[in-house]
């Protein structure tokens, strides 16, 4: 199927408005299976817009229009496509009542002008606009379509993720497939660079990587006819992005880090408990949110002073003396005596400084120490945050998840 977009308004062709609809729509469209071939601006001109409408029409199956759905005289786009489509546009007394009770409960006067935006050719498919007055709508006729939704990015994106998007997709008979590669450990830039063959050459299916604090994810979607087809493009893709990435990939079906190692932990039998200082119990809330923790998490000790770090978790007098809380030694003994403590198979423990104020030489605001004590020993990372207070707690705790993982997932 092929698609057309005529964005309507003097002010882009003027240079005074950035066609971001022309980029959002075409951004959208591209891994959806609908080809678009050309993209017109035509100002609030009929003659011109007709004539867009019109060559337009001429080469594509559906023509989407972005602008001049408004109430003023220059908003003339649904006028002049259904002249072009030689259709009548009658009032929708539904849509009317709507619109009066939108500016009624404004506490705005309806003016007489409005009443165009609630008019339209009476087979018209009419798409809601929850964040504007202007309702868009579909216009089909002689086995074609016009798709019509007004200006305001804010108004058009959700009209056209909601509703147009799926009308197009039903209509071509096609589908999204997609599946979420979840990555850490491994910055956004790293990732894409070394899949560039691969992002480069994407057609069918396509990677759209995003960063979120300390997580890279690489969203893979497919067109397709249904899930089977679509499962099959996408998982020999999924494949060799693992090989390619490694150990770094932990999931590959759009999990959180905390919800792989809950359901690594379920499954492979073990417990678990954590003794936290900077984190501050974020580690023990990453496995409590999950329904069914209580097979495997044992207990979890906030420990942010010495004293509870010494008294409750058996860290050495000498180790806080001589190199502080903040320490290799000092995650260590916190994992060690959490474990001994609660008798679990693993412990986790978090010690660091989170800022703004503090550090120390050689430890500045955002060192960390994590370890994973279990019954082969004791793993302790040290860690190199940045960020602020929040973001070093955060990054804190899945990177304390993460070593929980790869040692859980490769044994
Ligand atoms: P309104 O009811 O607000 O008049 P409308 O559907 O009639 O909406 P226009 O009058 O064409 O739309 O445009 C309204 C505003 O929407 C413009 O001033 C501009 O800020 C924004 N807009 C219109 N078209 C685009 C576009 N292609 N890209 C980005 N912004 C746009
Ligand atoms: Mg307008």
């Amino acid at each position: 199927m092929i698609a057309e977009l005529i964005c309507v308004g003097t002010e882009l062709l003027m240079g005074q408005v950035l066609n971001t609809n022309a980029y959002f729509i075409a951004k959208e469209l591209a891994p959806s299976g609908v080809d678009m071939y050309h993209q017109i601006v035509v100002g609030d001109n009929p003659k011109r817009l007709t004539e867009a409408v019109e060559t337009a029409l001429s080469r594509a199956d559906v023509v989407l229009l972005s602008g001049g759905l408004g109430p003023t005289d220059d908003d003339l786009t649904k006028e002049t496509v259904a002249k072009a489509l030689g259709k009548e546009l009658v009032l929708f007394d539904d849509e009317w009542e709507k619109l009066v009770f939108w500016f009624t409960s404004k506490g705005r006067t309806i003016a007489p002008n409005n009443k165009k935006q609630a008019m339209f050719p009476a087979d018209a498919i009419i798409l809601p606009n929850p964040n504007g007055t202007a309702p868009g709508c579909i216009m089909e006729a002689n086995g074609k379509a016009a798709v019509l939704m007004p200006g305001p990015p804010r108004e058009l994106q959700p009209m056209f993720k909601n509703h147009v998007l799926p009308w197009l997709l039903e209509k071509a008979g096609r589908r999204l497939y997609s599946r979420e590669v979840r990555i850490f450990g491994m910055g956004e830039s790293d990732v894409t660079y070394r899949l560039d063959d691969l992002i480069k050459n994407q057609t069918n299916p396509t990677i759209a990587p995003y960063a979120k604090t300390g997580e890279v994810t690489l969203r893979v979607t497919a067109r397709c006819q249904n899930d089977n087809e679509g499962e099959a493009l996408v998982a020999p893709m999924i494949e060799t992005i693992k090989s390619t990435l490694g150990n770094v990939v932990y999931d590959t079906n759009g999990r959180e880090l905390a919800e792989v190692c809950h359901h690594a932990l379920i499954e492979s039998g073990k417990t678990i408990a954590v003794s936290e200082s900077c984190t501050g119990g974020r580690l023990a809330d990453a496995f409590i949110n999950y329904p069914g923790s209580s097979a495997y998490f044992i207990e979890g000790d906030v420990t942010y002073s010495n004293d509870a770090k010494m008294r409750r978790l058996g860290v050495k007098a000498e180790t806080l003396d001589n190199v502080g809380a903040v320490s290799e030694e000092c995650a260590r003994e916190m994992a060690e005596g959490t474990r001994k403590a609660a008798g679990t198979d693993f412990a986790l423990s978090t010690t660091g400084y989170a800022g703004p104020d503090g550090g120390e030489p050689g430890k500045p605001v955002g060192t960390v120490f994590i370890a994973l004590a279990s019954k082969d020993g004791t793993i302790v990372k040290r860690l190199n945050l940045f960020g602020d207070r929040d973001r070093i707690r955060h990054s804190a705790m899945l990177n304390a998840l993460d070593l929980l993982r790869r040692n859980l997932c490769t044994k």
